[in-house]
Formats: C-alpha cells, sequence, structure tokens
C-alpha cells in the first residue's frame, strides 16, 4: 500500500473493464431449499449478475433455530456446484445449523473443500451456532461491547466460543488456516465501502480472522429492495462505490411460483448500469491488493462498532 494514502477518507476506485462501480451479495443460507432460492439464481444469472451463496457441509442431527437444506442432500449439492460452475461463490455459514465442536467443523471444512474444490474463501457466522467467532457481544470493544450488551440485555455475552483458545469449540486456529475473509459489521448505506474504507482489513484485536469485510443492509425482500432502490443505485454509480449486500434469499425474494415484482425490476435496472458483478472474494481480493493487508488502528474500530451500533439501534437486525 502507497503510504500516504489514507484508507480512513473514501475515494473513488477504478475498477476492472472500465466498470464504474462493483456490487455483490453475500446470502446467509438460513432456510434455502433448491425450491425457494434456485429461481433467484437463474434471474441473477440471466441478468450476469454472479455473487455468494454460503452452505451449511452438514446436515444437522439437532433441531435447528433456524435451519435450512445442506450439502448432504445431494440434490441441492449437485445445484451448489452448477452454481459454483456458472460463475458464482460457494461460501461458508459453520458446519451446520447448529453449534458444532472442534472436530466437527473441521471434518465440516474439509468436506467443504472435498466437494466445492478448495477451502471456503468467505464466510459468516450463522446466528444459531455456540462456535461463532467473534460473535455476539465479541463482535465489538471496549465501552461499545458494554452498550452491546445493554441493548441486547446480555444475551450475546460471552456466549459465542469459536475465538476462544481451550474451549471445546474452539476452531480460530482452523479459520485463521482456511479462510480468507469474514463478515462483521452490517451498515445502512449500499456503498459499503464508502462505510468501511479500508476493507477488507484485520484487527489485531481479533487475531484469528485474516479479514474482515462489512456489508449493506438488506436481510429480506424488503429491507433489500429499500437499499437497492433507484435513487441508491445512482448513488453507488456516482460514487464509483462498492456494495456487499447481505441477505437471506429464502426471505421473500420468491414466493409461490413468482420473484417479488420489485426486486426484479431494481435488479434489471441495475444489470443495465456499467457496474462488476462479482462474488464477495472477488471483489475483496481486488480491494486488497489494491490497499494492501490493511491493519485497522484502534479508532477506527471504534468509530467502526460506534457506526454499526447505531445502524442497529435504528432497524434491529445484524
Ligand atoms: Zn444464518
Amino acid at each position: 500500500m502507497n503510504k500516504e494514502e489514507d484508507l480512513s477518507q473514501y475515494k473513488k476506485i477504478i475498477w476492472p473493464e472500465g466498470k464504474l462501480f462493483a456490487f455483490s451479495i453475500f446470502d446467509d443460507t438460513d432456510w434455502s431449499t433448491v425450491e425457494n432460492v434456485g429461481p433467484v439464481y437463474s434471474f441473477l444469472k440471466d441478468n450476469y449478475i454472479f455473487t455468494t451463496k454460503s452452505v451449511w457441509p452438514f446436515r444437522g442431527d439437532q433441531q435447528p433455530y433456524i435451519g435450512g437444506d445442506t450439502c448432504d442432500n445431494p440434490e441441492y449439492l449437485e445445484w451448489v456446484k452448477r452454481l459454483q460452475k456458472e460463475g458464482s461463490e460457494i461460501g461458508f455459514h459453520n458446519a451446520t445449523f447448529h453449534t458444532s465442536t472442534r472436530e466437527q467443523i473441521l471434518a465440516g471444512l474439509k468436506k467443504f473443500n472435498q466437494e466445492i474444490g478448495h477451502w471456503p474463501r468467505s464466510m459468516a457466522n450463522h446466528a444459531g451456532c455456540l462456535d461463532g467467532i467473534y460473535w455476539g457481544d465479541s463482535r465489538v470493544s471496549g465501552l461499545n461491547r458494554l452498550i452491546y450488551n445493554i441493548l441486547s440485555r446480555g444475551k450475546g455475552k460471552n456466549r459465542y466460543r469459536g475465538h476462544v483458545e481451550g474451549d471445546p469449540l474452539f476452531w480460530g486456529d482452523f479459520c485463521k488456516k482456511y479462510i480468507m475473509y469474514v463478515r462483521n459489521f452490517v451498515l445502512g448505506d449500499i456503498n459499503t465501502l464508502k462505510q468501511c474504507s479500508f476493507m477488507p482489513y484485520h484487527d489485531p484485536s481479533k487475531p484469528y480472522v485474516n479479514f474482515w469485510f462489512a456489508s449493506s443492509e438488506g436481510a429480506n425482500v424488503n429491507s433489500f429492495n429499500k437499499m437497492v432502490s433507484e435513487a441508491n443505485q445512482d448513488g453507488l454509480e456516482v460514487e464509483g462505490g462498492a456494495c456487499i449486500m447481505y441477505t437471506h434469499f429464502s426471505s421473500g425474494f420468491y414466493r409461490d411460483g413468482h420473484l417479488n415484482k420489485r426486486f426484479e425490476t431494481l435488479m434489471k435496472r441495475l444489470a443495465q448500469k456499467k457496474g462488476w458483478f462479482v462474488p464477495v472474494s472477488t471483489l475483496l481480493d481486488y480491494l486488497r491488493e489494491r490497499n494492501g493487508d490493511y491493519v485497522i488502528t484502534n479508532s477506527q474500530r471504534r468509530a467502526l462498532e460506534r457506526k454499526w451500533l447505531l445502524h442497529k439501534i435504528q432497524v434491529r437486525t445484524t
């Protein structure tokens, strides 16, 4: 990285192939099946938008808090592999939909590697897994952690233990060894990069994650549509920014045999623009090449955490 460059200030980026902005999606696999999200992916492909779909390698053996299909279903796995062949990235969403031990997580990572053909490049923690890494109140630090615990009434306090050495749920060393990018903060701006200009970044206070990325709010079809509104799309283009939407394609995008009309209209409009529509890790690789292996400072961490807490107060999601 050019030492003179101050990445705490957002600047326009020169995107590959003369593109004017970058756009990606991380699709959290909660409740997903081929039936309820397959048509969403066919639609995106028809519009040359290739993004990241997360998976669970294993079907759990406990009642899930939030479930969905897994790579243990041969038809589902075949479809996932087809998506990958067509240009999507497959990401990791913990080993399964409930808590897994260290051994099960390693087995999940190995199965991912075996079936997908490489170790996961990107991941997001699943809410129902206590093996979540730096999750719950460990997402934030210092005073912000205290505020988080007050806001969440202590529900996430020391609950998630993927990063806690010696714990049966510890797998931080595997995360560091095998996974490049982990999602943390979701923010309320379509231009994710404007809100987190140094991403992907390493945080020395969370050593088991190589690089973190932020994303933009759009957990279900309504909040997604609100975020990718016409005005926001135009703004993203003018700012030459980068958007990583965090969503659940099972949450209303396709229902009763039809794609959500507004989603269809908005994405067709976006696809007409000169955007770089690539999977999450392709986008992050590009930024990392440009920014170097950026290490976040204490004041940048505090400011980012504060921004997220303020957003969380407004929208009450992750
Ligand atoms: Zn999830």
